[in-house]
């Protein structure tokens, strides 16, 4: 869509208001509105201006004058705004009339402008699926967690002395389903059996069938849905892969309308990572495959029927594997999904049709186009735009040195007493020790300007500050378990 087209698209829906999207460092959508009269053709190139020092991470207040730029191909009309058109906007320094370095957007956008400088491939295809839990709502324990922690709203901070937040779900506790008018029907996920159950034992059929109407109705293409395996309400909704900017954009909306779709029906979804103990959590399954010309570049000969373009992305995807953690799975929080027993990842290796290895290249992609390795890393917490760039990065630094991946390794990782199993590089067990092998091992993300030092420093530094320290320095729950009476 044109500028033109967009306001053409304004009239013939009777819109009012204008709804300016982007994204802050490390990936909530934000936004700000403005009257649709004040859309011209000119905004699409002048922008408009806003505080950047109220982002995390951003500008100082002395130097705090930022713009968005909306781009007119992200057009939608929002589902879930009365007369409103939404647009995604890359963010532009007005005093340097530069893409601002820090806007993921940006990053994106450098990565995809970066591999086509190489002349490697003109575009990095990814196709993700994202998964999230529904919960009937946020409550409060009143039996066990009384003194532990409240989440401050208006501080947006965890503090000390009230109850703790706890999510009653669909499943065991039979705390009355409630979705989709179901409660307390007897039909209840056994632990680890929720994979593909049919209603009335799923609940949840008909809130995702919805998200993927919605989905479509704002330009995603879906492939499908369906319960995921964990015992309580987790959810899988899948879209067709894209080019990668593309696909970074479409996760930012899809988040969007889980969350308000969910919220219409007095829902709550979460992309947390790891919310129930022991239990499955969620990933952010990242499909990739290079093309050039039209022509997929990942079909050959090679174990899984991959070609030495593949094989060499893939070794420079492990090879860079622990500095990307820092991006593809950034909370505190993800390192609790990456533990035996759940389909994540804990080794970094790769294997055909195996789920417990870093990659897999799915065995029923046979045709050359539908060629790739599904990377099990990232979870749903991460930045899209920021993953999907260090991978490709990593990738291409592959490619470029001839990477070698190593040899597959086609066994159950979670079966730690095998031999091979215990030589394979463990991935990271903390955040804190994937932020120190990002801060070793980042020269291949700053080829091309993609990542500048300073998005790299400020990257570690807040997610040290706000994240590491913050939650390293409060006792857990579960200490008072534990420790109490020592
Ligand atoms: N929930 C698993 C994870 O944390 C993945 C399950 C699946 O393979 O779909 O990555
Ligand atoms: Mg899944
Ligand atoms: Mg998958």
């Amino acid at each position: 869509m044109t500028p033109r087209e967009v306001l053409a698209l304004c009239r013939e829906r009777d819109l009012n208001a204008v709804d300016l999207r982007f994204m802050d460092f490390p990936g909530t959508q934000k936004h700000f509105t403005r009257p649709l009269s004040r859309l011209t053709e000119a905004s699409f190139e002048e922008g408009f201006g806003f505080d950047g020092s109220g982002m995390r991470g951003w500008q100082a207040v002395n130097e705090s004058d930022l713009l968005v730029v909306p781009q007119a191909d992200t057009a939608m009309v929002d589902p879930f705004m009365d007369r409103t058109l939404a647009l995604t906007c890359t963010v532009r320094d007005p005093v340097t009339g530069e893409d601002y370095p820090k806007d993921p957007r940006n990053i994106a956008r450098n990565a995809e402008r970066y591999m086509r400088s190489l002349g490697i491939a003109d575009e990095a295809m990814i196709g993700p699926e994202a998964e999230f839990f529904v919960f009937d709502s946020v409550a409060f324990d009143s039996n066990t967690h009384e003194s532990f922690y409240h989440l401050d709203s208006a501080e947006g901070q965890w503090t000390r002395g009230r109850r703790a937040p706890f999510p009653t779900a669909q499943g065991p506790s039979g705390t009355g389903v409630g979705s989709d008018g179901v409660s307390n029907s007897g039909y209840q996920v056994r632990q680890g059996e929720g994979y593909f159950p049919t209603p009335p034992t799923d609940t949840l059929q008909s809130l995702r069938s919805e998200i993927m109407a919605v989905l479509e109705e704002v330009g995603i293409a879906a492939e499908g849905h369906h319960h995921e395996i964990a015992t309580a309400g987790q959810c899988e909704v899948d879209m067709r892969f894209a080019p990668l900017l593309r696909t970074a954009d479409n996760l930012l909306r899809y988040k969007y309308v889980v969350k308000n779709v969910a919220a219409r029906r007095g829902k709550t979804a979460t992309f947390m990572p790891k919310p129930l103990y022991d239990d499955a959590g969620n990933g952010l399954h990242l499909h990739l495959s290079l093309w050039k010309d039209g022509a997929p570049l990942f079909a050959g000969g090679n174990y899984g029927g991959l070609s030495d373009t593949a094989l060499h992305a893939l070794g420079g995807i492990l090879q860079h594997a622990p500095a990307l953690f820092a991006f593809c799975c950034p909370t505190t929080n993800s390192y609790k999904r990456l533990v035996p027993g759940f389909e994540a990842p804990v080794n970094l290796t790769y294997s055909y049709r195996n789920r417990s290895a870093a990659v897999r290249i799915p065995v029923n992609a046979q045709r050359p186009e539908d060629k790739r390795f599904e990377f099990r890393v990232p979870d749903p917490s991460c930045n899209a735009h920021l993953a999907c760039a260090a991978l490709l990065m990593a990738a291409l630094d592959g490619i470029q040195n001839r990477t070698d991946p190593g040899p597959p390794l086609d066994k159950d990782l979670y079966d730690l007493g095998s031999e091979e199993v215990r030589d394979v590089p463990p991935v990271p067990a903390t955040l804190a020790e994937a932020l120190s092998a990002l801060r070793n091992d980042h020269e291949f993300l700053l080829r091309g300007d993609v990542f500048t030092e300073d998005v790299i420093d400020t990257w570690i530094r807040v997610k040290t500050e706000h994240e590491v320290q913050a939650v390293r320095r409060r006792p857990h729950p579960h200490e008072f378990a534990l420790y109490y009476d020592v």
